[in-house]
């Protein structure tokens, strides 16, 4: 118990007190969930857990045996939602190592996020090192072949008061879910469905973080998308209702017929990891990538006069999906015929091969932790 620290990367970070699930999953038992494991449904066995107190800071950081919590019913997170999430990926590489994928830029966002919310931050040494003791101690979890081990930070307000107001103790724990690839024989072109009725973020609100009342909130549009037979809802901006923002967890791209792409510029959107990379990547290619606003009537247009080629969405659980098909109340729009496109296809490719430590890390985004 108590305080204690190690420097590591030169900066202090707390000492993770190990200790060991007392009965592992049994190899075969482990080995079963992980040939088909989906998304988010099979853990690991074990979590990370640093706890924080206004009078201690953050202290008591352990990785042990995966289980509950116990929260006061008067805790702070269950009435006024100030939690706050990040979401990575440990990738098993050919040659048995394993990268983590830019874990820096998601701890500058858990940062950011923690702002936002006033919630103190979680120091981006002790984040990194929270993912990576996980990563050590769950490493049989993590899947070959195209699966990886997504890794869920996350912290919540865990003091048992029900005033409006910060909390003063917090939880940030990580816990480790194996998941295959997302799409099986390659990414299928998702449909999407344009939200009238609902929005996601407004200038001044919590878009631009990562927080779960985003997803709260996004739900209901979600379930307008799948109720009009698509597979994701796409949320235009809340003051004209006219500029594409994002889907519910991803950014969107547009390719067009001069090789250039651009993106809804950073405000309310979520600064996406995937994001900022395909922007690097496709720049680096040669390709102009412009962050620039982009109205849903000119999305229409441009895919119908065929000036726009391609769309894609793009996060960590999915990499990129192409958009086969926009709908909305006023009829719909096919993508390039409804098909995956060179430009999504590559860019993926590329960034994937980064990941597993197929391509050179010529930007220094690989954190090697084996
Ligand atoms: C997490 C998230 C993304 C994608 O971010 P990545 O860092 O690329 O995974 C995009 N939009 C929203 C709303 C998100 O929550």
């Amino acid at each position: 118990m108590g305080v204690s620290f190690d420097k590591i990367d030169g900066s202090l970070c707390l000492k993770f007190d190990i200790q060991p699930k007392a009965d592992p999953t049994p190899d075969q038992e482990r080995a079963a969930k992980l040939v088909s494991p989906g998304f988010g449904r099979v853990f690991s066995d074990h979590m990370a857990v640093v706890r924080y107190s206004a009078e201690q800071g953050w202290h008591n950081a352990t990785v042990e045996a995966r289980g509950a919590f116990q929260l006061d019913p008067a805790a702070a997170v269950l009435h006024y939602a100030q939690e706050i999430f990040e979401g990575l990926k440990a990738y098993k590489r050919d040659d048995g190592g394993v990268n983590l994928f830019r874990p820096d830029a998601n701890a500058k966002r858990f940062r950011d996020s923690a702002d936002r919310m006033a919630m103190p931050p979680v120091p981006e040494a002790v984040f990194i090192e929270a993912v990576e003791q996980l990563v050590r101690m769950d490493r049989e979890w993590i899947p070959s072949g195209d699966g990886s081990l997504y890794l869920r930070p996350f912290m919540i307000a865990s003091e048992t008061f029900l005033g409006v107001k910060p909390s003063h103790e917090y939880i940030f724990a990580v816990i480790a879910s194996p998941v295959g690839s997302y799409f099986k024989g390659g990414p299928a072109p998702v449909s999407i469905w344009v939200s009238r009725n609902y929005t996601r973020a407004a200038v001044g609100g919590t878009g631009a973080v990562k927080c779960g009342g985003n997803y709260a909130a996004s739900l209901r549009a979600q379930a307008e998308a799948i109720d009009h037979g698509c597979d994701q809802v796409v949320f235009l901006d809340a003051r004209e209702h006219r500029y594409v923002e994002e889907l519910g967890g991803m950014n969107v791209f547009f390719v067009f017929e001069d090789g250039s792409l651009s993106t809804p510029p950073l405000g309310t959107i979520l600064p996406g990891i995937t994001r900022n990379s395909i922007i690097a990547l496709a720049r680096e290619s040669g390709a102009i990538v412009r962050e620039e606003p982009y109205t849903i009537e000119q999305w229409r247009a441009d895919a119908e006069s065929g000036k726009l080629k391609e769309a894609f969405a793009c996060g960590t659980a999915a990499v990129i999906s192409p958009i086969g098909k926009v709908c909305s109340a006023n009829g719909e729009f096919a993508i390039n015929g409804g098909v995956a496109g060179p430009v999504a296809m590559g860019l993926r490719k590329k960034l994937v091969d980064i990941q597993y430590g197929r391509a050179a890390d010529t930007h220094g985004w690989i954190k090697k932790v084996f």
